[in-house]
């Protein structure tokens, strides 16, 4: 063996010439600030053309192309069509920005090609970083474990999951579910993200499990629903084991009332979960803080470092008050996964015991870098910027005739329509992707579409905004039948 791990048959996957790959990879670096750097030269998104789809309908490539040649195809076309939540006018669903930053971070976690299911290595030392910095920010005790994911969606899962393991016990991991678990109950509210009913049914638990209340006039669970449901389950025989409540709902940005729910939970001996996918980094705001007040006495928390926190995707993360019971959930003993006191066995326990991945890529350094680099200060007011943008969002669709605001701006959301009918709305928002102005998305309010915008990237300002609202105007206007 040679020093560049080429065998007598040749047969490596490094590069035949360092150097010019090493020249290839700063290309592409450049290439990838200057898409950073100009992202406003460009559409928010536009349409894809047969042709191109076409091209990645291609069969098995058996023979190579390259890499020169890879990355011509990735530049004509990939880049051109991504999803453009990179760009300061995309503002539908909940998408973060992502910073060159944290694309730093990927390229230096790419090169490590760590696993971070476990073993005795710092890369697991950062995702604990991470842990222990979660604990921090949500004043969770020192017995708290935590866990990087893809996203809130599983997040979720992992929670009931747990929330199963603390209602059944450990047994039901050999058992099964099935007869106990049809008294349980979870509860949640109407405005709840769909991936609470989806953990439901993964969980094998069933979404006959999970009572929606209703929510007040601001888009919150109403309190008084629930303490009736719970109370007539119980009258029923059921047994109500988990609140799952949510700090900045998808729709409208809404906050459950916490504390009170945390104080239902208390009384009741359940579980207090809360999906806080973006809403739970308002921590990181000392002027957002109170809105979320009362997620530090949750059992567990879901959220996301790639929406509000700028990481790239993905980054989802659950932290779980009670450690034990997170790994009693999910930790199996196998031969081939022996802990070891010593050597690269060492450093029990794993992350892998804490979810259901084994192999698990180093999304905590993109968080890391992404935390030291800019300090969660200013990510706070990043966040808190996205808010006063709402505000201004609101007061110019209040101050707008042809503009009717549907749910006013509570967070970073604002829920809003042309005074037409709602396919004339969806049509407006079409038109507007296709425009490659501003990327709001839709959705429904007490039955009516609205046009939804949702700030999250930091790169957004005022006259994005203003562009989206005066396009609204222009583009109702131009289809309107008169
Ligand atoms: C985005 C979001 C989710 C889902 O999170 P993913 O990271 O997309 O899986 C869940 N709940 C709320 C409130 C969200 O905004």
């Amino acid at each position: 063996m040679n020093k560049d791990n080429r065998d007598s048959n040749g047969i490596t996957l490094d590069p035949e010439n360092w150097s010019e790959l090493r020249a290839l990879g700063h290309r592409m670096l450049d290439d990838m600030f200057d898409y950073i750097e100009h992202v406003r030269e460009r559409p928010v998104w536009r349409p894809i053309p047969q042709a191109v789809r076409d091209h990645f309908r291609a069969v098995l490539p058996h023979q190579p192309i390259g890499v020169e040649d890879a990355y011509q195809e990735f530049s004509r076309f990939v880049v051109p069509y991504a999803t453009g939540n990179v760009h300061p006018g995309f503002m539908g669903w909940v998408h973060g920005g992502g910073t060159a930053v944290g694309m730093l971070a990927e390229m230096l976690a790419g090169g490590l090609n760590a696993n971070l299911g476990g073993r005795d290595h710092m890369p697991i030392e950062v995702e604990r970083q991470i842990v222990a910095w979660a604990r921090e920010m949500f004043g969770f005790p020192e017995g708290a474990s935590g866990l990087f994911v893809t996203g809130t969606s599983t997040a979720n899962l992992l929670a009931v999951l747990i929330a199963r393991t603390a209602a059944l016990g450990r047994a039901t991991r050999q058992t099964g579910i099935a007869a106990e678990s049809a008294r349980l109950r979870a509860y949640t509210s109407t405005s709840a993200h769909i991936c609470i009913s989806q953990a439901l049914e993964i969980s094998g638990l069933g979404t006959d499990a999970l009572r929606k209340l209703p929510t007040d006039a601001r888009y919150r669970m109403d309190v008084a629903a629930l303490r009736k449901a719970i109370a007539e389950d119980r009258a029923a025989g059921l047994e109500p084991f988990l609140v799952i409540g949510t700090a900045g709902t998808v729709d409208t940005g809404a906050v459950d009332n916490l504390a009170a729910l945390s104080e239902i939970c208390r009384q009741e001996k359940m579980r207090f979960h809360i999906d806080g996918a973006f809403g739970a980094l308002a921590v990181w705001s000392p002027e957002l803080a109170p809105l979320v007040r009362g997620i530090e006495l949750a059992d567990s928390i879901a959220f996301d470092f790639h929406k509000w926190g700028q990481v790239p995707y993905d980054a989802g993360f659950l932290l779980v008050r009670d450690g034990e019971l997170h790994r009693d959930t999910f930790a199996s003993p196998a031969a081939y996964l022996r802990r070891e006191t010593r050597g690269l066995a060492a450093g029990s326990p794993w992350p892998s015991e804490y979810g259901p991945d084994l192999s698990r890529g180093f999304r905590a350094l993109k968080t890391w870098f992404t935390m030291k680099t800019y300090g969660t200060d200013r990510l706070g007011a990043v966040i808190a910027r996205t808010c006063a943008l709402a505000r201004y969002l609101e007061q110019r669709v209040r101050a707008e005739p042809m503009l009717e605001l549907l749910a006013p701006a509570q967070l970073n959301i604002v829920c809003f329509r042309y005074r037409a009918d709602d396919t004339l709305n969806a049509k407006i928002v079409a038109d507007l992707h296709e425009s490659g102005i501003a990327a709001p998305s839709t959705t429904s309010i007490n039955g009516r579409m609205a046009i939804r915008a949702a700030l999250v990237n930091h790169r957004t300002q005022i006259c994005d905004v203003d562009a989206l609202v005066d396009t609204v105007i222009r583009f109702g206007a131009a289809s309107a039948p008169r």
